[in-house]
């Protein structure tokens, strides 16, 4: 079988045979560091060789390719699980698995044990150096959703979160000829508002002068969600039933839609229409030009398989801009070291409050007691661990359909979770270069970072169409042929990432279907869209494909396969209006309880969903507390 990572640059091979001494180390490390997942890396010979010359041509040649294929810190605890635990947590993902599992220990003494199926911690949270020295957030790379209060209380930064912030923080670089020998048009946005004018009166004066009444207002609407994330939905049925007292009770589960309300004032209306509108009908209303549009929308269909002009592109755009950074709101930062820094600053929190957590630990099924409720787990390797309550990191998919006994849910229940949308537009490429990309429209001839290689820089974004036709050919079972393209380039800002000289280069594609035409992807389907892809890249920056010196695809399979994110959906469940809040994952589960008494959610198939966020596995241990108490 072809690999699904892929050195593929010839030159390479002419280093190789200067470098044959660093060979068969290398050919060792592939095979005792990348055999982890399941047998499934296996290399031709030709791409060893390719990945051995690669090793030898970057400065820490030697040293990186000892350490090939390891991840970055965030190994676990190595004794053995004990027989009992009050609460396991299925899945080590960096937020809902050990910041759930802290926020027990810390608020209420309760011994709890994370279970990690991998051999690394993080989830879709993770750093691995996929080729030799060079670190990539192989799944999400950047960090804005967290909540800061989590990031206060289990003193993130105390315990090694480091972030850099980006501004500017996006470009739009275009594919045209410049007027009269100038370089292409681009669009370049951060914080300075008189700077963003400029930058969109190159397209649009009109559009310029609306701007900052345009963030102002998307500000405020986002700003609203924030009571909303902090705690479950509503109650529905503790206030429609029971005593008066309990109903009243219950009745402080809707304090947060009257915070959201009251925050929002007169906006309620504005409000509804964002979280229910396709962007398309905002954008055009406030703006004229195209890549401005484009660029904006794109936040409005990131990691959904949905068109900017479909109804609930508008919340998906929302979610993007809801979040903060150091104070900043809105902002997006890199990660020092990858976004395994999250889940490695996490795990050193949950440790120090005592938590044990263990890799290579692959749960098979949640055991289940003759009075139906859960009792523990039994792992791959036959260990059964007993406990009071079993809270799934997995997705809602896996909870039920793989890890729970069938015969304890009901057909009705087993019927709706089938029908959870997972479907998901998203293939990840993470490359490897010897050189940072030229654009251009911002030509750096000297090879130094220029301010627009820190942004997220929007490629195949100069109008609406282009996404439009983008999302349609995937509908119909075909990989764009000019998908949307978000680029980042973490190293600019973070040395820890790669090799001097060197950097990552994170390629967030769009769109690609879970199959291909009705079949599975095949390793050729892999290769040509990567290949699609790099040539759009190198319209753009000219010389980029002759930089690479290695590629990582993750097709939606892949994704599935390798971090458990069932379809490849990045959010655990599409974010679309029939799945959020008291609908998510679904109406029987919203409130993070399961219809197994002590089998709970806490992954991001829960309100409030997807991203680097930590509310569900916050709202999830509020709940289990809650209930631990009540018995
Ligand atoms: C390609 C990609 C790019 C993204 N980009 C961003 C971004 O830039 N910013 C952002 O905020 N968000 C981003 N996201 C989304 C974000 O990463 C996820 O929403 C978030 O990390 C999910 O966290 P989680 O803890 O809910 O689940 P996960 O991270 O999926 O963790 C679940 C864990 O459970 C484990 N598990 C599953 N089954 C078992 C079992 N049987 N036994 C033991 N363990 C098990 C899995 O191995 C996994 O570690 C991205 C996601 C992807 C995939």
């Amino acid at each position: 079988m072809k690999s699904l990572i892929n050195f593929h640059n010839p030159k390479t091979k002419l280093i190789y045979l200067k470098q044959k001494s660093l060979f068969d180390l290398f050919c060792t490390s592939v095979s005792v560091g990348l055999h982890k997942e399941a047998g499934l890396w296996l290399f031709s010979a030709s791409q060893t060789v390719d990945m051995a010359a690669a090793a030898a041509r970057i400065d820490r040649g030697r040293r990186s390719v000892s350490l090939l294929g390891t991840v970055t810190g965030c190994r676990a605890t190595h004794t053995a699980p004990k027989s009992r635990y009050d609460a396991l947590v299925v899945g080590g993902g960096e937020l809902r698995g050990l910041h759930c599992v802290a926020a027990y220990l810390q608020k209420g003494g309760v011994k709890t044990a994370v279970l990690e199926r991998r051999h690394v911690l993080g989830g879709a949270a993770v750093t691995e150096e996929i080729f030799p020295g060079f670190h990539f957030s192989r799944c999400s790379y950047l960090l804005s959703l967290l909540r800061p209060h989590i990031i206060r209380d289990l003193e993130l930064k105390k315990h090694g979160l480091k972030v850099y912030l980006r501004d500017p923080h996006a470009f739009t670089p275009m594919l045209e000829d410049g007027v009269r020998g100038a370089p292409p048009r681009s669009l370049i946005l951060g914080s300075d508002l008189a700077s963003n004018q400029r930058e969109i009166g190159k397209f649009s004066q009109k559009d310029a002068k609306v701007y900052p009444e345009f963030t102002a207002h998307l500000e405020k609407l986002a700003g609203a969600i924030h009571p909303l994330l902090d705690s479950s939905p509503v109650d529905i049925p503790g206030v429609t039933t029971g005593s008066l007292k309990k109903r009243l009770s219950a009745a402080k589960t809707l304090m947060p839609i009257l915070k959201c309300g009251l925050k929002l004032g007169r906006n309620v209306p504005d409000f509804y229409e964002i979280l229910t509108a396709p962007i398309t009908k905002i954008l055009f209303r406030w703006f004229e030009s195209e890549p401005l549009r484009a660029t904006l929308a794109t936040d409005g269909v990131i990691g959904a398989m949905t068109s900017p002009s479909n109804p609930g592109s508008g919340y998906v755009l929302l979610h993007h801009v809801m979040g903060e950074l150091e104070k900043e709101k809105g902002a997006w930062g890199y990660v020092e070291g990858g976004m395994g820094g999250v889940s490695q600053a996490m795990a050193r929190a949950a440790r120090s409050y005592g938590v044990d957590i263990f890799t290579e630990k692959d749960v098979e099924q949640i055991l289940v007691g003759s009075d139906g409720s859960a009792k523990g787990v039994a792992l791959k390797d036959g260990t059964e661990i007993n406990s009071k309550v079993v809270l799934s990191n997995a997705t809602p998919y896996v909870t039920f359909r793989n890890l729970t006994p069938q015969a304890a849910l009901s057909s009705e229940f087993i019927r709706a979770v089938d029908q959870i949308d997972y479907t998901s537009p998203v293939t990840k490429i993470n490359v490897a270069v010897d050189k940072l990309p030229n654009f251009l429209a911002l030509p750096t001839p000297d090879g130094k970072p220029g301010p627009h290689h820190q942004c997220s820089i929007h490629l195949n974004c100069e109008s609406v169409e282009v996404l439009e036709t983008a999302y349609k050919e995937a509908t119909n079972g075909r990989p764009s042929t000019r998908p949307m393209l978000e680029m980042t380039i973490p190293s600019v800002l973070d040395p820890t990432l790669a090799p001097p000289g060197c950097h990552v280069v994170s390629l967030f594609t769009q769109f690609t279907p879970y199959h291909v035409e009705g079949r599975e992807w095949t390793s050729q389907d892999r290769e040509a869209f990567a290949d699609t892809v790099f040539d759009w890249v190198e319209q753009y920056a000219p010389g980029f494909k002759k930089s690479v010196v290695g590629r990582d695809i993750l097709s939606p399979p892949d994704l599935e396969r390798i971090f458990g994110l069932t379809g490849g959906n990045i959010f655990h469940g599409s974010m679309s209006l029939d799945q959020l809040y008291l609908a998510r994952p679904l109406p029987s589960l919203s409130n993070y309880r399961s219809p197994i008494k002590g089998l709970y959610l806490c992954g991001s198939g829960c309100h409030p969903g997807g991203g680097v966020m930590g509310s569900p596995g916050w709202n999830a241990a509020v709940t289990v507390m809650a209930d631990l108490k009540s018995h």
